[in-house]
């Protein structure tokens, strides 16, 4: 099996009726681990910029963060590489920044944190610029969005930082921006946020986190947490429909892409790219160069008429069955 996957990854992500599906990979750990990847990808979907914070004992330095991301911009060029800020909170701890709350899934989490200090993400966001110098390949990607306001000063604080580089002599075109829909909240101001942003991406991990009131953690729970229950599928569904309208470029960089049923039906809703973890990548194209676009739209109708997860698990295992 592992023969034929490694032949897999060197052709094209292609169904057998013709639609290419861009796939992309998530990264977080050092270039070494996924430069190789560059030719069977198209980009990074998401650089989690808080592994190699953890991965420290301080906050890194500006000119430590910039040879980081020069490091991914430089092996990924001319591919986009989508680099979030900062997604700290919840699950994920720096041991020199301690926060401790009762509901940390629902507290000071993500752009919360940096919002609540700018010179901590002034910091990460004048590194991204710097490093992207003669590369043009750069895109800023701001996590936990809630509201408007979260967008606005987060996009000053962008422009802020271009300005300042400015005056030191470093000329940079704008960057691409965009903001991960991950609150359920975002889903209804999608029109508002289309107006501000250049791209979306979905974070399947939170969303469905939040859309069912489940701690994506917590094993007592673990079997309520599913993002194929028929709630997170419509509105995934209706995410893809919405932003194909604003014509927002919408990719799903959630752990949903990188499983093969999740990533056909993501594909027959119209999602434009789908990240996930280099280990996924050859098993998801291996399921996308077996269907056709037009089965896996049929896919989706099917299992978008199913009451219940059980029923969607079932009904996937048995037409995955069918596509061995
Ligand atoms: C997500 O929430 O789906 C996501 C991609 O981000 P993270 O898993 O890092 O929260
Ligand atoms: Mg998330």
């Amino acid at each position: 099996l592992s023969e034929v996957l490694e032949h897999e990854q060197d052709r094209p992500s292609e169904t057998p009726d013709g639609h290419h599906q861009p796939l992309m990979v998530n990264t977080g750990l050092a270039v070494e681990a996924v430069a190789s990847l560059k030719s069977r990808v198209s980009g990074v979907g998401l650089y989690r910029t808080e592994v190699p914070f953890m991965m420290n004992e301080r906050f890194p330095s500006e000119q430590e963060q910039t040879r980081l991301y020069h490091d991914q911009l430089e092996s990924f060029a001319p591919l986009p590489v989508v680099m979030r800020t900062l997604d700290i909170g919840g699950d994920k701890d720096l041991p020199y920044f301690p926060i401790d709350e009762a509901n940390p899934f629902l507290g000071w989490r993500g752009i919360r944190v940096t919002l609540d200090h700018p010179e901590v993400l002034m910091v990460q966001l004048r590194a991204m610029l710097r490093a992207s110098v003669g590369l043009d390949n750069l895109c800023i990607l701001l996590p936990m969005i809630s509201s408007i306001e979260e967008v606005e000063t987060a996009l000053k604080l962008i422009d802020r930082a271009q300005r300042e580089l400015a005056e030191e002599g470093v000329q940079l075109a704008r960057p691409q921006v965009g903001v991960m829909i991950e609150v359920p909240g975002t889903l209804y101001q999608l029109d508002a946020l289309a107006a501000r942003v250049d791209f979306f991406s979905v974070g399947s991990n939170d969303l469905t986190q939040y859309l069912l009131a489940v701690d994506r953690n917590n094993p007592r729970v673990a079997s309520l947490y599913d993002a194929c229950h028929p709630a997170v599928l419509g509105a995934l569904s209706y995410l893809a429909t919405e932003s194909r309208r604003l014509q927002v470029p919408t990719s799903v960089c959630g752990e949903l892409a990188g499983d093969p049923a999740g990533a056909l039906l993501l594909m027959g809703m119209g999602f434009e790219a789908l990240s996930m973890n280099a280990p996924s990548l050859s098993r998801v194209r291996a399921a996308i160069r077996r269907v056709p676009l037009t089965d896996a739209r049929k896919l989706l109708d099917e299992t978008l008429a199913l009451p219940t997860t059980a029923a969607v698990r079932a009904h996937l295992r048995q037409r995955m069955g069918e596509w061995k």
